[in-house]
């Protein structure tokens, strides 16, 4: 059997990692190989994000090696503080704790990059056949299986082809013509900057934070009436060695990323120039103004000095992530885009891999496949199931999503103030088990208990 993987972000990686697992028990020519526009692996590229329990799971799946390096090196932060942009603390929301989550290590601040790398690093210690500088142009669905088209000519055909090409998938566009990505209005900026940069009032006062006893966290998400802005330590070090990250997030009429630094300077300081923290200091203004100069004195090439400007997008609800016959697969944002706000890009991606890598084993062993060399029913009942389980889950996550990017957006002076009053109140009261559904999610157990109902 052979799989092609079309991208090797998180979801590609992950996709790779438990097909190979989980299939190569039982398909002695087994063959999966994985191409990537980028010419080389995308190490020390991207901002970054927030790792949440449920895709700490996951990754524990992969790799306890890789789970504990992940967990180590980032900033483990069980809540986040909220306030608006004159200083009023709105309140504190757990956003995932070791406790609630066991085994799970809770929600963590990290580069997007070391969480690729360490998933990398599995993947090239099996063996995985990665093609770097390989970009899909075109995929065709033939009799004689799924035909793979390059952008260098090279022509190649699989049995199965997985979309994990992100936002502006290539392989959707061959199952789902006319499906695309599209900007929602909102573009997020934002880089790392040292510890110095960030005023000693907002550091940690405490390392390991102490969630359990205080009331405040050093993760600190500031709305506004015309944006948003949020920072948050991203190691657990202080001192020369500590990093924050911070991004800015407001509404937009353009996507282009190629802004001019001056114009990103212009735009920052002028959206955010009142706000301040419950001292009345202008944290805000000083951190821009930190990140602006660090911009424009780093040389091209070190990428993490560099201020990165990501437009978010949305997408509407795909009716199934596969196609009719199943041999064409979609995972991760290729399937359901999720914005920086949704805090789930990583951790959805890599639950699709895992689910979609049993329910692919599963049907195979069901149905006999390997002794007939016939995939084809295996094919199509897995990707069926892939889409049941999948959907409903990335769907709703999705619509929360959309709701936290619209307190981005710009508020009137009633918009605001019913904002504090409404989001106050809701953090005063809101259980830590209100993200149970998306972060207690333990994607093996659940795979058991589908596999349970179905023959
Ligand atoms: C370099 C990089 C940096 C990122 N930084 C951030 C960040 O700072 N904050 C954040 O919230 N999210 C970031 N993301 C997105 C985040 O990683 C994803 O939302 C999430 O992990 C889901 O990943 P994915 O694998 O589905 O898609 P992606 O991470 O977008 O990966 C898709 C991969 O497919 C490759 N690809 C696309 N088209 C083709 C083609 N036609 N042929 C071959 N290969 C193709 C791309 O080069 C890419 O490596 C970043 C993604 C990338 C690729």
């Amino acid at each position: 059997m052979k799989i092609i993987i079309v991208g090797t972000g998180i979801s590609g990686l992950t996709a790779y990692h438990f097909l190979h697992r989980f299939l190569t028990p039982i398909i002695p020519d087994l063959e999966i190989d994985a191409y990537e526009s980028y010419s080389t692996p995308s190490i020390g590229i991207g901002g970054t994000l927030g790792l949440a329990p449920n895709g700490l799971y996951t990754i524990k799946l992969i790799s306890e090696q890789a789970h504990a390096t992940i967990l180590s090196s980032g900033f483990p932060c069980a809540k986040f503080e909220f306030r608006n942009s004159k200083g009023k603390v709105l309140g504190l929301m757990p956003v995932g704790s070791p406790e609630r989550y066991p085994g799970t290590g809770g929600e963590v601040m990290h580069s997007r990059s070391a969480i690729y790398e360490e998933i990398l690093k599995v993947l090239e210690g099996q063996g995985a056949r990665i093609h770097y500088g390989k970009t899909v142009t075109a995929v065709t669905p033939k009799e004689e299986g799924v035909e793979v088209t390059f952008e260098d000519g090279e022509v190649k055909m699989a049995d199965l082809v997985i979309g994990a090409d992100g936002i502006k998938s290539t392989v959707r566009r061959a199952v789902f013509p006319g499906v695309e990505a599209r900007f929602e209005g909102l573009v997020g900026v934002g880089s790392t900057v040292p510890y110095s940069a960030i005023p000693s009032s907002e550091h940690p006062r405490e390392i390991p934070y102490d969630y359990k006893n205080t009331k405040y966290s050093p993760t600190v998400m500031t709305h506004g009436s015309n944006g948003f802005f949020g920072y948050s330590p991203i190691n657990p070090k202080t001192g020369d060695e500590g990093r924050y990250q911070w991004w800015s997030t407001a509404e937009s009429d353009s996507e282009s990323r190629d802004l001019p630094i001056e114009e990103i300077e212009r735009q920052l300081l002028e959206r955010h120039k009142d706000w301040v923290n419950p001292q009345g200091e202008k944290v805000i203004e000083s951190i821009i103004r930190f990140a602006i100069q660090q911009h424009k004195d780093s040389a091209d090439t070190d990428r993490s000095k560099r201020i990165l400007v990501l437009p978010n997008y949305y997408m509407q609800i795909m009716e199934r992530y596969h196609s009719d016959d199943g041999r064409i697969l979609l995972m991760g944002d290729s399937a359901h885009v999720m914005p920086p706000h949704s805090g789930q890009g990583v951790s959805l991606a890599s639950e699709d891999g895992y689910v979609y890598a049993r329910l692919l084993a599963h049907e195979i062993q069901r149905t006999k496949a390997t002794e007939t060399n016939d995939y084809k029913a295996a094919l199509s009942t897995a990707g069926k199931y892939y889409t049941e389980m999948r959907k409903p889950r990335n769907d709703k996550i999705m619509a929360v999503a959309a709701r936290a990017g619209n307190m981005k957006r710009n508020l009137s002076w009633w918009e605001e103030k019913s904002r504090d009053f409404f989001f106050g109140l809701f953090l005063r009261f809101a259980p830590e088990s209100m993200h149970d559904g998306t972060f207690g999610y333990k994607v093996d157990e659940e795979v058991d208990k589908f596999l349970k109902t179905r023959p």
